[in-house]
């Protein structure tokens, strides 16, 4: 039988609707309308576009979004001078760091530089860190689509196997971390390189009871290693030949899983809705918490 499919925009469009009345509840009672700024440093034209579509998102929410940008040769004290201005600034909310930086920059100087309660893209160590005390604020926006897509599906996962494809920083581990926790309470298993060099991807995934997959490498997880009924979210995004693919090879993972994401259509759709999420979170930090 062929798989349910899980897509982003139900999920979107409900956290859209929370988002709308939080607003109107900061505003009732702040007289603030939250604000984002993000930065991009140098040409880039993906960072570019992908600002470009925050920025439609944020204003059709009503969210001021502003775009800095810098010019290619800044260097990194630059940077971090401008980041701390925009930390003391009562009129930033939120902040975002476009990647790539150019050559010569410490991305994780420069994120690890933004302030815990403006880090609306939960990247910094110690909204990192929040997670591993399953106290999470800030959580990365990818990472916490791909748990907001398995809690869709409203399964009983206590204790069943859950195994991670990747163990980027952004998506990988934190997904791992977030579905520790006791309210989730999976069993982790987390892949990567080693993992594949070992020979014993097909296991670990054959294993899984959920399967997340972010890898950034088409097709990587052949169909006929899903278990049977299994929930699986697919975070890769691969162009190949003008043609978007996930890591998951899709058309044989559907007729073995009970839930799979298309690619796209599943987690990409939700990232935005959280980082705005983040960023009504991250006022309601600022005026309710001024311990920091
Ligand atoms: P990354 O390159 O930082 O990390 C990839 C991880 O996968 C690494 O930890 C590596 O160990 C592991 N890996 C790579 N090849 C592997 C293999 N052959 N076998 C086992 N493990 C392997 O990537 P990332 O930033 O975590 O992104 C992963 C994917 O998710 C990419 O395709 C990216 O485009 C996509 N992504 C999508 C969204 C979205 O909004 N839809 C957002 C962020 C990332």
């Amino acid at each position: 039988m062929s798989a349910t499919l899980l897509m982003g925009k139900p999920i979107a469009d409900k956290i859209n609707e929370q988002i709308k009345k939080d607003l109107f509840e900061i505003k009732e009672k702040y007289d603030i309308v939250p604000s984002l700024v993000s930065v991009l440093v140098g040409s880039d034209l993906a960072s570019k576009s992908y600002s470009g579509r925050q920025k439609k998102s944020a204003d059709a929410i009503g969210i001021k979004y502003e775009l800095h940008e810098l010019p290619e040769d800044t260097n990194e004290e630059d940077l971090l001078k401008f980041i701390s201005q925009l930390n003391d600034d009562p009129q930033v909310n939120g902040i975002i760091i476009q990647l790539p930086l150019p050559k010569g920059i410490d991305e994780h100087k420069i994120q690890s530089a933004i302030a815990m309660k403006k880090d609306v893209e939960g990247i910094t160590p110690a909204n990192m860190g929040l997670i591993v005390y399953e106290r999470p604020k800030l959580c990365p926006c990818t990472a916490l689509s791909a748990v907001k897509l398995i809690e869709s599906v409203g399964a009983d996962i206590f204790g069943k196997n859950l195994t991670v494809v990747g163990r980027s920083a952004i998506v990988g581990k934190p997904v791992a971390l977030l579905m520790l926790q006791r309210k989730f309470s999976s069993t982790v298993t987390v892949c990567h390189t080693g993992t594949a060099k070992a020979g014993t991807l097909p296991y670990h995934v054959s294993n899984a009871d959920v399967l997340v997959v972010a890898a950034g490498s088409p097709e990587l997880i052949k169909g006929d290693w899903i278990k049977e009924g299994a929930i699986v979210v697919d975070v890769g995004f691969n162009v190949i030949n003008g043609k978007t693919v996930g890591d998951v090879e899709f058309e044989i993972a559907k007729e073995k899983a009970s839930y799979i994401t298309p690619v796209p259509g599943g987690v990409g759709p939700l990232t935005v809705s959280i980082l705005l999420q983040n960023t009504v979170e991250a006022t309601k930090w600022q005026l309710e918490d001024k311990t920091i």
